[in-house]
């Protein structure tokens, strides 16, 4: 088993680098270490959208990606299996880019290293993908394919250059179409049927996962909307739609699967966004219906607060932020603050401003 099979567990080789090892799976679900690591890949995605850092062992980190799959599997709960598809993707590709980075810097060492033109070929790209100076052209069949499930108005056709059948790409957006693909992979052929000998001694890890499922899919019906109970972050993305700012993709897409999460539909959030006139509505109505799975294949979630530091719109933490859900969830956050608080105290948003006009919170 190689390192590289290790990092891109989801390739063909490693899956025939795994059977060649003759690896008995009823066997493999009594190692303690290869359990713990695919109950960590399975949990950190759902919390974290990470499957965490990968073992020590070569062989554990492996193994441990089949084990993982055995265990969304007995979960079986769509969510959970995009979202630890993504993780695994997300995942993936970092390394990828971090390795053609290190590569291209000429810090190459004897690491062996996944080659753009493996990657493509791993996926049969390799004819629908080509190189040109400034960028890559896509075969558009392939393009949408691979565009359909990524949020952003840039992804949309009518929004990029086409030419000849091919729809031209950045350097760097190679990368999301890559992840795309991979987590496509990752996610084919799931829920597998498990056999009750596997299903078994995986009881505990099955619940473990379900528990953090549960706590997630709590919050998400919360359908209440108090806006001074938000947490700070998610404040101050509603005070920048108020003032009429310019919200980059990400932080757009952070509020608004917030507010999806926490109850609002389509036309509450339009109703909010068109307090500021630079959100056209048939723009906001198309974002605000695909994060909520409308018209896309995924219910997106919030990103979580790791997410939102790393893109810098996790901002004004206070106390609550570090001492109660220890810098988790924005969802937890917003639970927490409603949990707090006297019945009466709620006065959902929705209710004060139900006339119909365009209200601000
Ligand atoms: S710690 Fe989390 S909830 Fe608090 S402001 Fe940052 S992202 Fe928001």
């Amino acid at each position: 088993m190689k390192a590289l099979h290790a990092r891109y567990p989801f390739l063909a080789a490693a899956r025939e680098a795994v059977e060649e090892a003759e690896v008995d799976l009823t066997e493999l679900i009594r190692e303690e270490a290869v359990v713990a690591r695919a109950t960590e890949r399975v949990t950190g995605a759902l919390c974290e959208g990470s499957i965490g850092d990968p073992h020590r062992s070569t062989r554990v980190e492996l193994l441990s990606y089949p084990v993982a799959r055995v265990l969304v599997s007995l979960v079986d709960e769509r969510i959970c299996t995009r979202k630890y598809a993504r993780a695994e993707a997300n995942r993936a590709i970092s390394q990828f880019g971090a390795a053609r980075g290190a590569a291209a810097d000429l810090k190459s060492d004897r690491t062996e290293r996944l080659a753009l033109a493996d990657l493509l070929s791993e996926f049969d790209l390799a004819s629908a993908i080509t190189e040109d100076e400034t960028g890559y052209r896509v075969a558009v069949g392939t393009y949408l394919t691979l565009a359909s499930d990524v949020w952003g108005d840039q992804w949309r056709l009518v929004n990029r250059t086409l030419a000849d059948g091919e729809v031209f790409i950045e350097r760097a957006e190679l990368h999301t179409l890559l992840e795309e693909a991979i987590a496509q992979r990752v996610a084919r052929g799931l829920p597998l049927s498990v056999p009750e000998a596997l299903a078994e001694p995986l009881e505990t890890e099955v619940e473990a996962v379900r528990e953090t499922l549960a706590d997630l899919d709590l919050t998400r019906e919360i359908d209440t909307v108090v806006p001074e109970r938000f947490p700070p972050c998610m404040k101050a993305l509603v005070d920048s739609i108020q003032q009429g700012e310019h919200l980059a993709h990400h932080s757009r897409f952070a509020i608004t699967a917030f507010l999806t999460s926490i109850g609002m539909n389509t036309d509450e959030i339009i109703d909010l966004y068109m307090v500021n006139s630079s959100f056209g509505e048939e723009m906001t109505r198309y974002q605000t219906d695909h994060i909520r799975g409308e018209t896309s294949p995924t219910e997106y979630t919030p990103p979580s607060c790791a997410t939102m530091q790393s893109y810098g719109d996790c901002v004004n933490k206070d106390d609550i932020c570090e001492d109660v859900i220890d810098e988790s969830h924005p969802l937890n956050y917003y639970e927490h603050r409603l949990e707090q608080a006297d019945e009466d105290e709620l006065v959902d948003w929705r209710e004060e401003n139900g006339d119909g006009e365009t209200a601000q919170p």
